[in-house]
């Protein structure tokens, strides 16, 4: 919407360029297909290539060696056998699948495509003439017991992510085979559960959001009535139905509800679906997603962007509650935190929560993957004593396919729509076709994001597409932002809801330059945060640091960070696959009663961690020396890959 109009001429035919404030909330965004971005950047484009060749190829080695996908055939008696694995191993498979069905969008692969048939193929044959489909209670529980555990037994958290796979094998090959047995599920769902049926939930959210995507690939409303059914019956007990409790998000109405609770993942889950609901035009979630939002990016995020701190039960903690060391941060979380915070920008047209999903995409979630594509964190600290390793899998293994079908879709996070404006939110080089009302504008962005801040737009919009508006998402870390077109300098920006607009008529081959500086920056936290009094840690754009032993003459836990510490940025291309770090002067505590040595340190970004020498990592470093330790280390190891009897997914 055009409050003003009072533009300036360029010399190179942007006619009229307004900065404006937009005070009405943005309406209708629309999230780009995933085959609109082409990514050619050096960070990105590689690890996309990775998760194509390695990681989702992995991931279904994986699933084969563990059982996961002869547990489908067992259940259409293709071959005998029991069930293998834990209750929910289904939901593994179906997200690999997701992955796989997302990089065919962009890569044909034909032999890929034939896998996936066949896969398709064994859980057709698992499943039930009425469409009930769950390995685990077709060869072991006894399918007479099927929906008696629905809190612990995530029979329909395994069917959400079969319907979200079948959604997306759908948009890539336009097949309807795996579509086909997801319909048949959700009818059976709907036969089953809803108003006037049986009142129930499942106790780890999945299947909301999975029923919003099926109606809309469909067309049938009555998965989204279903879906919008699963989200209002939390915490209602409708039909004399026991709650399940906070942990499951089941202790009170989702509209009543004004904290993040429970376990991460559900509660992030829960999230998505709320906001699907809004985005549907239910507005009575909105409320209670700002004041969930509020506690969690105020009060329950790391900064990474990681959420859920507490061990035990994978939960959140209580506000502030945000220990380095023992540190939760599921990797699922972050993804959820992520997927959450997306469909918050869609609803809004607001740049924070596109800023959450940088912080998460960069940090958080991208620490969960090495950078050779094969192994992975389950729980991402942000301190260790060198005992955290990524694994190749794991015997609840969410997190592995779930990396895989997130970084697939990074792409798409790159730019929404909303009538005749295009938002950018993610900088990286590559070509996009972004579809408007009135036709398709072509934009090719050259940049070395994440690295540096100059980021060049060239916009070329097919000749119907007479004006429109191009918002640049300016982080929340970034001051003195500028922006120039065709070379001429827009002066001062104003900050419209975290983005400049550029407003105008637009000529082929327009040029926008937009510099976003990216100093070292020495982050407090909020000193509520008791881990976090008396230090600081280092980010330079989107990327936080860490300081790891292997760069640090083998220790990291004795360094501190005097607030006069000179800091200098240098890239080392060979270094990680290409970092920037962060070189300084620090201080080396010795032994007890030693004088601290003045040291060079240097910190590399927190994502790349863990792929070297293992040693001591440390996110915030202390900025008096006093708080730092002394050699030799005096603790023992605190070992936090994740208690597997405790895992909920
Ligand atoms: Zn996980």
């Amino acid at each position: 919407m055009r409050l003003k109009q009072t533009g300036f001429l360029c010399v190179l035919c942007v006619s009229v360029v307004n900065i404006f404030f937009t005070k009405t909330m943005a309406q209708e965004l629309k999230e780009v297909p995933l085959t609109a971005v082409k990514l050619s950047d050096d960070f990105w484009s590689p690890r996309l290539v990775r998760n194509r060749t390695v990681t989702i190829p992995h991931n279904f080695k994986m699933c084969e060696e563990t059982g996961r996908i002869a547990n489908f055939a067992r259940a259409g008696k293709l071959e005998a056998g029991p069930h293998q694995g834990l209750l929910f191993n289904d939901s593994d498979v179906y997200k690999v699948m997701e992955a796989a069905a997302y990089a065919l969008t962009t890569d044909r692969d034909a032999k890929l495509e034939q896998y996936l048939d066949a896969l398709v193929a064994k859980i057709a044959a698992a499943q039930q003439p009425d469409g009930y489909i769950n390995t685990f209670y077709t060869l072991k529980a006894g399918l007479d017991k099927r929906y008696t555990n629905l809190k612990d037994h995530h029979e329909l958290y395994c069917g959400g992510h079969m319907i979200e796979a079948a959604v997306a094998h759908l948009r890539a090959t336009n097949k309807r085979n795996f579509l086909d047995v997801a319909v048949k599920f959700a009818d059976h769902l709907d036969a089953t559960f809803g108003e006037g049926k049986r009142y129930d939930v499942d106790g780890h959210e999945e299947i909301e959001l999975a029923l919003f995507k099926l109606a809309d690939a469909t067309g049938d409303e009555k998965y989204r009535r279903l879906g919008e059914f699963f989200v209002r019956e939390r915490g209602r007990g409708q039909g004399g139905r026991k709650l399940y409790g906070v942990y499951y998000q089941d202790h009170k109405p989702t509209t009543q509800a004004s904290e993040a609770v429970g376990h991460a993942v559900r509660q992030s889950y829960l999230l998505c679906a709320m906001t699907d609901m809004c985005l549907r035009g239910d507005a009575t979630q909105k409320p209670a997603l700002d004041k969930i939002w509020r506690d969690v990016v105020e009060r329950k995020m790391y900064v990474t962007g990681g959420i859920g701190a507490k061990h035990e039960g994978e939960a959140f903690g209580d506000a502030y509650d945000l220990p380095n060391e023992s540190a939760y941060a599921e990797t699922c979380a972050g993804i959820g935190n992520a997927l959450w915070n997306h469909r918050m920008h869609l609803l809004t047209g607001e740049g924070k929560y596109a800023d959450v999903v940088e912080q998460v995409t960069y940090n958080g979630f991208l620490s969960g993957i090495n950078l050779a594509g094969d192994k992975f964190f389950y729980v991402n600290p942000l301190a260790s004593r060198g005992k955290h390793h990524r694994l190749p899998w794991y015997d609840c293994a969410c997190c592995p396919p779930n990396v895989a079908r997130y970084l697939a879709t990074v792409p798409q996070r790159a730019y929404s729509t909303a009538g005749d404006a295009i938002y950018v939110n993610l900088y990286a080089a590559g070509d996009a076709t972004i579809e408007l009302s009135k036709g398709k504008v072509a934009i090719k962005q050259m940049t070395r994001y994440p690295w540096a801040g100059d980021v060049k737009l060239t916009i070329t919009p097919s000749k119907e597409v007479k004006d429109f508006a191009l918002k640049l998402r300016i982080p929340q870390w970034c001051q003195g932002a500028t922006v120039a077109i065709n070379g001429k300098s827009l002066g001062e920006l104003v900050n419209d809801k975290g983005y400049a607009t550029i407003d105008g008529a637009w000529s082929a081959g327009d040029v926008i330059d937009l510099n976003l500086p990216m100093p070292i920056r020495r982050i407090k936290a909020d000193p509520r945060v008791k881990a976090n009094v008396g230090r600081v840690a280092l980010q330079r754009g989107p990327i936080v640091y860490c300081v790891e032993a292997v760069d640090n003459n083998g220790r990291a836990m004795n360094l501190s960070l005097p607030p006069d510490a000179e800091l200098t940025a240098e890239h080392r291309g060979q270094l990680l696959g290409g970092v920037t770090v962060i070189n300084g002067q620090g201080l080396a505590r010795q032994k007890e009663n030693e004088p601290a040595k003045s040291v060079e340190f240097t910190a590399v970004p927190y994502y790349a961690w863990d792929n070297r020498e293992a040693g001591e990592m440390v996110v915030w470093l202390p900025e008096d020396i006093s708080l730092a330790e002394a050699i030799p280390s005096p603790k023992s190891a605190v070992v936090a890959q994740p208690d597997q009897s405790q895992k909920g997914n």
